[in-house]
Formats: C-alpha cells, sequence, structure tokens
C-alpha cells in the first residue's frame, strides 16, 4: 500500500478529488490523501450549484468543462445530478438591463440563455412572488447536485473503478521532494512516494507552508447557509438566484452597464455590509438550502471569522427571502457555516514549491463549477500531456 504512485493529492474536496479523477483518466496511477474521515470543508457544505454561467468568460470556460464531466459520470454513477437549469430572477430595471446584457453576451459565445417574462418565471418557478419578479434569465443546460452526497460517492467510484489509493485520517505534516522524488510525511509517521505532488488543502494554512500562505494576498471567507424542514407538495427546480446574485457575480461584471449601476449601490445597506445574496436550491430530499453571506479575514488572521452563526445574518436572510419566494414552510432544520478561501489579486492560487510540488488552492466561491475543468487542464500542464 505504501508504493511509489505517479501523484500524490493532499486534501480530498472537490478540487483535489477531481485532480485525481483527471489524473487517472489520463492513466496516471494516485494516492489521495485526506486528513479527516470524509471531507467535511467547503466542498460539502455549499449549494451544489453547478452555475458557469455566473462566472467570468476565462472560468465559464472551465466551468462548461467540468459540466460536461458531471454529466458523463452520472451515466457511470449517481452523482444526485439534476439538470434542472439555472435562474436569476430580476427584480427592477437595473437587474433586467444586467441580463438581457448577460443574455446577449452568452448568445455571442454560443452558449444557451433564454430571456423569461415575468409570468413565464412566475410559471416555471413555483412560489416566485409576482411583487418581486419583474423577469428572469434562464440557462437550461446547468446542473444541480447534493454536494454532501456527490464527493463521497465520487470518491467511491474513483477506488473501485479507476484504483484511486485514499488515505483519510491521514494528516499530511512535511512534503518535499528529495533526490528527485516526493516524500510526503503524515503525522502519525507515515511517508508515502511519488513523482509529484498536488497540494489542495482549501483553507487549511496552519499545517502545510504556512509562511507561504502567510505571506500571500490569500483571504478566507465565512458563509452562513441554512436548510428548511422538508417542503410538502411543493418543487422549486434548478438553482434559483435574485437580484443581489446579479449585483454580485463574475459573470454581470462584463455587462455595459455593471459599473453605472454599482455606484449607485449603498455600501452601508446591511446586504453589502454582510456579503448577503438570496439564494434558493431545493435537496432531493424536498429540504429548501437558504442563503448566504461572505466575512473575510486574512489567511493569517482567519481565527477572527469565529465559530459562531450570527442570528442577525440569518434573520436578514428569511427576511429577504420571504420577499422573493411563497414556501410552504420557513421553518429551519440546520443552519451552518463554510469557509472558503479565494485570492485578492488572482482567480486561483496556484504556486510551485519545485519542479515537482504544486499548490492548487483558493479557488473561491467557483469550486464546485470550476474544479473539474480546471484541475484537468492543470494534470495537462503538470505531467506535460498533450490537450
Ligand atoms: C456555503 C457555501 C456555498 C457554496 N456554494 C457553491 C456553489 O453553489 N457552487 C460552487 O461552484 N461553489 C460553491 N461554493 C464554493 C465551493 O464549495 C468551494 O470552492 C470548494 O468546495 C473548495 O474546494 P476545495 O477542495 O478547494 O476545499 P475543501 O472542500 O476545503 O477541501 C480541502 C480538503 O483538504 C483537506 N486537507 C487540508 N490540509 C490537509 C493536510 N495537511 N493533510 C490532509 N488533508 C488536508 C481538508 O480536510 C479538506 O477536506 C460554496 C461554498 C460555501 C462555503
Amino acid at each position: 500500500m505504501n508504493r511509489k504512485t505517479d501523484l500524490i493529492i493532499i486534501g480530498g474536496g472537490v478540487l483535489g478529488t477531481f485532480h485525481a479523477y483527471h489524473a487517472m483518466q489520463m492513466g496516471l496511477s494516485v494516492r489521495l490523501i485526506e486528513k479527516d474521515n470524509k471531507p467535511m470543508g467547503a466542498t460539502v457544505r455549499n449549494f451544489g450549484q453547478v452555475v458557469p454561467s455566473g462566472l467570468d468568460s476565462k472560468w465559464q470556460q472551465y466551468g462548461l468543462d467540468s459540466l460536461r464531466t458531471y454529466l458523463s459520470l452520472q451515466k457511470e454513477l449517481n452523482l444526485t445530478l439534476r439538470q434542472e437549469g439555472t435562474v436569476y430572477i430580476a427584480s427592477n430595471g437595473e437587474e433586467l438591463a444586467l441580463i438581457e446584457e448577460l443574455h446577449k453576451i452568452n448568445k455571442e459565445n454560443d452558449y444557451e440563455s433564454l430571456l423569461l417574462t415575468k409570468d413565464e418565471c412566475i410559471e416555471k418557478f413555483h412560489g416566485i412572488k409576482s411583487s418581486y419578479c419583474k423577469g428572469g434569465l434562464y440557462f437550461p443546460e446547468e446542473v444541480t447536485i447534493d454536494s454532501n452526497q456527490m464527493i463521497h460517492r465520487l470518491q467511491e467510484y474513483l477506488v473501485k473503478k479507476y484504483q484511486l489509493i485514499y488515505n483519510i485520517n491521514t494528516t499530511v505534516s512535511n512534503c518535499e521532494t528529495n533526490s528527485g522524488s516526493v516524500v510526503v510525511s503524515t503525522t502519525s509517521g507515515q511517508q508515502f512516494y511519488a513523482s509529484k505532488a498536488i497540494i489542495c488543502n482549501g483553507s487549511d494554512f496552519k499545517i502545510l507552508y504556512p509562511d507561504v500562505f502567510f505571506k500571500s494576498n490569500i483571504e478566507v471567507t465565512k458563509l452562513q447557509i441554512m436548510q428548511t424542514v422538508k417542503q410538502k407538495n411543493y418543487r422549486l427546480r434548478g438553482n434559483v438566484l435574485t437580484g443581489l446574485s446579479i449585483r454580485r457575480y463574475e459573470s454581470f461584471s462584463e455587462c455595459p452597464s455593471y459599473a453605472k449601476i454599482k455606484v449607485n449601490e449603498d455600501v452601508n445597506s446591511l446586504d453589502k455590509r454582510w456579503g448577503i445574496h438570496i439564494i434558493f436550491k431545493q435537496a432531493l430530499d424536498g429540504t429548501m438550502y437558504l442563503g448566504d453571506s461572505h466575512m473575510y479575514a486574512d489567511a493569517k488572521n482567519c481565527d477572527d471569522l469565529g465559530y459562531e452563526i450570527e442570528m442577525p445574518i440569518d434573520n436578514y436572510i428569511i427576511q429577504e427571502a420571504k420577499k422573493i419566494v411563497n414556501l410552504p414552510s420557513w421553518e429551519i432544520q440546520n443552519r451552518w457555516y463554510g469557509v472558503y478561501a479565494q485570492c485578492k489579486d488572482k482567480d486561483i492560487f496556484d504556486h510551485s514549491i519545485d519542479e515537482n510540488i504544486h499548490i492548487v488552492t483558493a479557488i473561491g466561491g467557483k469550486g464546485m463549477t470550476g474544479s473539474g475543468g480546471y484541475a484537468k487542464e492543470k494534470i495537462q500542464q503538470i505531467f506535460n500531456l498533450k490537450k
């Protein structure tokens, strides 16, 4: 079991797991090492929305590649994937202008989207309030997954189908190149060897290469999210994003009127202070995911984000969500927060320690959407494989 592999990946979140998948698809032998019993980081705490439509034009391509990967994997195993599309619901004239502009951009890029009238939105997305909705932009190809199940199913499949060596409950404490080989040491005294290593450590910056991270421009983001009880006799299909997401997502920043609209926003509003936008996503079991908020701290000060769920934030999210959708029940059965890392000045932290050891992390809020596509390109690049 300690045999040398072509590649060791440290971190079993979505980014590490998709690096493993693509490496094995390209014929490489892989060991994936995860410190916990199963991944418990951002990868299982999120909405599971695979939304290339929300990304800037560079990352939209990675997102579309991921989408193809998810769809082809779903034919082999049940990843909980549903292809029910993504909708952005506009609540006023400014947001309507932005969705019309994004529709045009995507038309030019040959990515299908449909402008929906207010009535079409209300008919297609049950419970959307007439007082809120002014129209929508719908991307029919996009998918949603239940992240808390997807990653475990995918990893089991990779172990069975591709003979992935998967070490759980194993914390890597050191990773270095020695005589041309990568040597990975764990806190329990094991050593593993590989030709190359990729560190996908999410937002854990205190164990491996802390100096690199603490000197970097990485910041850590804490997001609050809630889950209602099962919604009886009610189905809201797809990824449902609303006005504040239109004002927040990177894709809209490429729209001509975006800058002008942002200038007029009130920087002291509660949604700005807490980084709130209102998202709805119904899970397979009928519960509704509702969120979210964004609080930031530099990588070296991540403990400042605290461990508490801030109730005023959750209450504000529910208050705003009630203005958008009529749900049969607003009873909350679960609350949690997730943490992801992102770079202040780059779209991802992609840093080489030497020619064999590479760090790929801080993918930000686009990890479920972009990891599949980005990881494929990274494996090709590191192993010098043809596209
Ligand atoms: C509330 C919330 C909602 C979100 N919604 C969406 C969404 O709808 N769509 C979307 O695209 N993205 C979404 N995201 C973003 C997405 O979840 C993240 O971008 C993604 O999960 C990051 O994956 P990762 O693998 O980099 O990190 P993680 O999931 O944190 O995984 C890193 C793993 O590395 C392991 N690790 C770290 N150090 C070591 C070590 N030394 N040894 C061994 N193992 C180690 C950790 O235990 C962890 O399992 C959301 C995030 C949050 C928090």
